[in-house]
């Protein structure tokens, strides 16, 4: 089923439900409430899951950090949620095995550890339930320190006690999960528009009726509902003062970016590093597609903007810190192929202390509009989960009857073999139809209103930086555009692609 583009036919219907925002956020309101047989519209200013979805690590976190503080409420939402991911998504979803070497300090001793991963195991036994043989996730354990060298060779050998493994999922092509979560909503009858930005709700007597919006050529738009989700991530809560009134903690932000650096990965297996100085940062450094991608830098930000990006001195000391928390590493700010950055949500105003779950506001009990709701969410793990609880809040006498698995029979399909995702090197061949044919679909298919769409969030060409920019040209052949629009969507591409340097290292 495609996700089509009729802006008239879109305002002429009446919704059961509006959600304002195409991140993972809205993309799963509209999945869940298209199973519920509610007729959903999604409405995003930009692109589907450009925003802060696109910069995520891309990991499905299983809970253990809140076994750790033994909040099993949030621990066992986690450990569903990443079941949920990898039965319904065999072919995007992967286990990804993690190692945190052990120097016997403070909560990172191996007694300590080897205690959580007993009680992960005791408490999840049922996790892998459903889910393939491929694709079940082993148990945890405590690995000796001669072993820690042997999975990562580079690891600080002085002090080292042994090591903890477990795992968790990830997602290599998120973007593209997103593209089917919102094809399988318009397969059950949901509409989706990208760049079209809600601008204000439309309400009498105090009630939601709908919203109006506005398109990239600023024409404006309205839609017809009783219900209005806000889903706007960082701006859910721009929006909330704009639809109704400001709540400051519907979303206390801080930046948080992850470094995809031109290395290939230090270990099969994803490395939780730290250096042994008291109060260190403990390191993510997930091998994504055989690469070096690092997490994850925090810095002060109150301001929403719509491109965060850490300053060239948060990026500097970051890498700096990196350095001394891996001896060795040695990496070099011209290295850099891309910096993911995005909005967190944060306790407390100027601090870098994340949020732990959701805020979901209903306005009519806050004196605001009946039927305008506002969401955000902390993690992409637990998206379809609050989209769930919502529903069933604001939609008590609607369940859902379609199971996930059956709807995304694509998904089940062999690893890799989905269309637009193209390995870390691979180039077009002029000779060969079969990759344009390819491109030529899913811009029909997927509402690709830019290059950038293509490239980024429908396709994994742009997880190489250099390939992207050098084959650009070329794709912007697949589209019917003048000389002058051809030349912007070059340099939109360019832009995006920011942290580059012009001689990008071979
Ligand atoms: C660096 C980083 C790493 C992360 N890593 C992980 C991870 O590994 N695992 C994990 O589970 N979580 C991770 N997270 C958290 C996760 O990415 C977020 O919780 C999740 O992506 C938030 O999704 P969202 O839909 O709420 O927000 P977004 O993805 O930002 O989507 C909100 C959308 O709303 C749109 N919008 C706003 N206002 C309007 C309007 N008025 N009209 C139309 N559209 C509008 C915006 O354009 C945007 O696209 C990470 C976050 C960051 C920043």
């Amino acid at each position: 089923m495609k996700i089509t583009r009729n802006l008239s036919e879109a305002a002429a219907r009446e919704y059961d439900l509006v959600i304002v925002g195409g991140g993972i956020y809205g993309a799963m309101l509209a999945y869940e409430a298209s199973r519920r047989g509610l007729l959903a519209l999604l409405l995003e200013q930009n692109d589907f899951g450009g925003a802060t979805s696109f910069n995520s690590m891309k990991t499905i976190h299983g809970g253990l950090r809140h076994l750790q503080n033994l909040n099993l409420n949030l621990y066992f939402q986690f450990v569903k949620e990443r079941q949920w991911f990898l039965n319904t998504f065999p072919g995007f979803v992967k286990p990804l095995p993690v190692l945190m070497p052990l120097y016997g300090t403070g909560l990172r001793r191996p007694s300590i550890l080897r205690l959580a991963l007993q009680l992960d195991k005791l408490l999840a036994g049922k996790w892998n339930n459903g889910v393939s043989a491929k694709r079940r996730l082993p148990f945890g354990e405590i690995v000796s320190a001669q072993r820690v060298k042997e999975i990562f060779p580079r690891v600080n050998p002085r002090g080292l006690k042994g090591g903890a493994v477990w795992y968790d999922a990830c997602v290599p092509d998120l973007q593209r999960l997103l593209i089917e979560i919102v094809r399988g909503a318009c397969s059950m009858g949901a509409t989706a528009l990208n760049y079209m930005k809600a601008v204000n709700i439309l309400r009498e007597n105090n009630r939601v009726t709908g919203v109006t919006a506005r398109d990239e050529t600023h024409k404006s738009f309205e839609f017809h509902s009783n219900i209005v989700v806000n889903a706007g991530g960082p701006w859910a809560r721009k929006n909330a003062a704009l639809f109704d009134q400001d709540f400051p903690w519907l979303f206390r932000s801080s930046l948080a970016w992850n470094v995809l650096f031109d290395r290939p990965a230090l270990s099969e297996y994803a490395l939780a590093a730290v250096s042994q100085e008291a109060g260190a940062q403990v390191y993510f450094l997930h091998p994504w597609k055989g690469r070096l991608l690092v997490g994850t830098g925090h810095a002060l930000r109150s301001e929403v903007l719509e491109n965060p990006q850490p300053t060239s001195g948060e990026l500097a000391a970051f890498i700096e810190d990196l350095n001394r928390a891996i001896p060795g590493l040695n990496l070099e700010r011209k290295e850099v192929l891309h910096v993911f950055s995005g909005f967190l949500p944060v306790k407390q105003e100027r601090s870098v202390r994340l949020s732990k779950s959701e805020v979901v506001i209903d306005h009519s009990k806050h004196n605001g509009p009946q039927g305008l709701f506002s969401i955000s969410g902390v993690k992409l793990t637990t998206a379809r989960l609050v989209a769930e609880k919502l529903l069933t809040q604001i939609f008590p006498a609607h369940s859902s009857s379609l199971s996930s698995t059956h709807l995304f029979t694509n998904a089940q399909s062999n690893e890799y073999s989905y269309s637009g995702i193209f390995d870390y090197a691979w180039l077009p061949e002029e000779h060969d139809s079969g990759w344009r044919e390819q491109m030529l679909r899913i811009i029909e298919e997927e509402v690709v209103c830019h290059l950038d769409d293509l490239v980024l969030r429908r396709t994994s060409i742009g997880d190489n930086p250099v390939r992207s920019l050098q084959i650009a040209p070329m794709l912007g052949t697949l589209f019917e555009w003048d000389e002058q629009r051809y030349r912007q969507e070059i340099s939109r591409l360019k832009n995006h692609f920011q942290w580059l340097k012009p001689d990008p290292p071979d």
